[in-house]
């Protein structure tokens, strides 16, 4: 890579156009990998990879409509809806994910939005185990401002909230919150100071330049997601979406390369849909610039590929787990007990 394109693909850029994000889509696939290759060694070592694992920490009984997802109770899908788990319960599992060489620790609630009382609930759990030396995330639905701002108080890293798809194609998905809702959430955990996880699901019928969309949504958001999980639809009997025509697996690739190449500076994760997944297509991926992965637990309620297996191809292909970038004195010292809003107002 020359100098002067070095330097081009190092600015982050928000003004993102379809046009061009279509042109990477169109590039022949080894350009498009050459490509995104080089701008993921400007930023990153290739040979590491940002380690994660999910808990869902309230499974089912959703009253949103998701079309793709299992955990929503007007779809039969053999989900039980569970209530939440006990903080024991949780610090126990994320202390076997950290064992198991996890970095950060992600807690999923099936809920449209956590009521106000769920609030301390959560939040005990993200302090109990972030005094683990755990990076936190937590996936619950929309936030409000207040409700963001208690969770960062707990010490609560990350939150993640996807965009799902484009907003051309989002009506086809979700009825029960509309696209802005999702705008709202982020910048409502922006503003509290947090890091967003945020990307979205390929293969549930959107075309190609409803692949761009996303990206381009995701590219253009004030301020890039710190992480952007790219989830390939996992196909469940009962939802909507079972038996969407499958996509092909380059174009995933190719999703992958575009994330990295716009948005340069996070994490590109392998999320939901990687059970299914080659060996070999992982590796693309990898070479594509995707640097993150969930492994361990169930990925919410699909399954995902054991410790084992991950380890394995880690060591096949020379990677390395990233190393956890907080430090138990750092933690603690984040950790501030101050009531927070949703406390008081319960
Ligand atoms: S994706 Fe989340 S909000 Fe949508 S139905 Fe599933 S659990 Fe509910």
């Amino acid at each position: 890579m020359s100098a002067s394109v070095q330097a081009a693909a190092s600015v982050l850029r928000h003004d993102w156009q379809q046009a061009e994000l279509l042109a990477l889509f169109d590039l022949p696939f080894p350009e498009l990998l050459h490509r995104a290759a080089s701008v993921h060694r400007l930023h990153f070592d290739p040979a590491q990879v940002q380690v994660s694992t999910l808990l869902s920490v309230k499974t089912g009984g959703c009253p949103e409509d998701c079309a793709y997802c299992p955990q929503a109770q007007r779809y039969h899908t053999g989900v039980d809806a569970q209530k939440l788990m006990s903080t024991e319960a949780v610090l126990e599992k994320a202390r076997q994910a950290k064992a198991a060489g996890a970095s950060r620790f992600c807690m999923g609630a099936a809920w449209r939005s956590p009521k106000d009382r769920d609030i301390p609930k959560v939040a005990a759990m993200i302090r109990e185990v972030k005094a683990l030396g755990l990076e936190t995330c937590a996936t619950l639905g929309m936030l409000s401002a207040p409700q963001a701002d208690a969770l960062k108080t707990a010490g609560l890293d990350y939150y993640n909230h996807n965009l799902d798809t484009a907003p051309d194609f989002y009506g086809q998905i979700i009825h029960t919150r509309e696209y802005q809702d999702r705008l709202d959430t982020l910048e409502h955990v922006r503003d509290a100071g947090m890091k967003t996880c945020c990307g979205g699901i390929v293969g549930m019928g959107e075309s190609r330049a409803q692949r761009a969309g996303l990206l381009l949504a995701l590219a253009n958001l004030p301020a890039h997601p710190d992480s952007v999980p790219i989830n390939r639809l996992v196909q469940v009997e009962g939802t909507p979406l079972h038996g969407t025509a499958e996509l092909d697996p380059f174009e995933f690739v190719r999703t992958i390369a575009i994330a990295r190449i716009t948005m340069p500076h996070s994490m590109v994760r392998l999320s939901a849909g990687r059970e299914s997944m080659s060996d070999e297509l992982q590796a693309l991926c990898f070479a594509a610039g995707a640097n993150s992965i969930f492994y361990g637990e169930k990925l919410l309620t699909t399954g995902n590929p054991d410790v084992e297996r991950d380890q394995a191809l880690f060591a096949r292909l020379g990677l390395r787990p990233m190393a956890v970038e907080v430090h138990s004195g750092t933690v603690h010292a984040d950790i501030v007990e101050t009531p927070s809003t949703c406390e008081r107002a319960a």
